[in-house]
């Protein structure tokens, strides 16, 4: 595992573990969790969708089948920048696995406020990538957000759609690059 990776939990079983860096970095995403919250409590229980979710539980069951590690690329955005990160999932000699997680850049931006998550929602829904955060502008066509809301409109309406996630085509490709 490189040395600039900042190791930031251990999966063994069923049960999850976070240090102080992943805590600290949660934090600065606007998410509140204590170190509690994780005792005997899988990975999966903090990702609420499907599809992240099963791709997920296919990386960490790679890592345990080739005894191997795993990285990949990830977006982890807070609401002033984007963040490309890459994530390391590596085997321990004890069973456990232990997640890292790098900075790769950091990009400022300025959020649509159409993407503001508090903002009030109509039926229709606006899906966005869970690793990149692109938006699905059309049927495969995907793109930053920023791209997105005027392409969409959404600037010009006074109630947003509900946002959903999903995968964009290139994150699914690149996963499944990753996984071979
Ligand atoms: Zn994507």
């Amino acid at each position: 595992m490189s040395e600039s990776f900042d190791p930031v939990g251990k999966e063994m079983n069923s049960s999850t573990a976070a240090n102080e860096a992943w805590l600290r970095f949660a934090a600065e995403q606007g998410v509140r969790v204590s170190p509690e919250a994780f005792v005997d409590r899988s990975l999966g229980e903090f990702i609420c969708n499907p599809s992240v979710r099963q791709l997920w539980d296919s990386v960490l069951n790679r890592v345990r089948s080739t005894n191997k590690p795993i990285t990949f690329s990830v977006r982890c955005d807070s609401p002033e920048c984007r963040r490309f990160m890459e994530i390391d999932v590596s085997p321990q000699d004890d069973g456990q696995l232990l997640f890292a997680n790098r900075l790769i850049r950091e990009e400022p931006r300025t959020v649509p406020s159409a993407l503001d998550p508090y903002s009030c929602r109509t039926e229709d829904i606006v899906v966005v990538c869970s690793v990149c955060s692109k938006i699905r502008t059309g049927e495969e066509t995907w793109m930053e957000a920023e791209g997105a809301v005027s392409t969409l409109g959404l600037m010009d309406r006074d109630v947003q759609p509900v946002l959903s996630h999903g995968l964009c085509r290139s994150c699914l490709a690149q996963f499944e690059v990753e996984m071979t």
